[in-house]
């Protein structure tokens, strides 16, 4: 699992949620700055949240988004779209 700060995601806090790439590769994953709406327990993978993800374009909602690995650094095989992870360190 990802580096993670010690502590739970909470409604309001910004996260970021990986966008989904297209198969053959014309849009690649994509960090997406995510505020949770409402917050799911655990899974296995880590915490359950509900996000307003903002894109550059517009924003949707996604519900019930497990938790992954960040998606910049080490591309982990965790990075995958539609879920959520804390924000990289830059
Ligand atoms: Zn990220």
């Amino acid at each position: 699992m990802a580096e993670v700060p010690n502590q739970n995601p909470s409604v309001g806090r910004i996260l970021h949620y990986t966008s989904y790439g297209t198969p053959g590769g014309e849009y690649s994953k994509e960090c997406r700055a995510a505020v949770v709406t409402e917050t799911h327990g655990s899974d296995a993978s880590g915490e359950i949240v509900s996000l307003a993800v903002l894109n550059p374009g517009g924003m949707f909602f996604a519900q019930r988004c497990a938790q992954g690995d960040q998606l910049h650094g080490e591309h982990p095989p965790g990075a995958y779209g539609g879920t959520w992870h804390w924000p990289e360190r830059v």
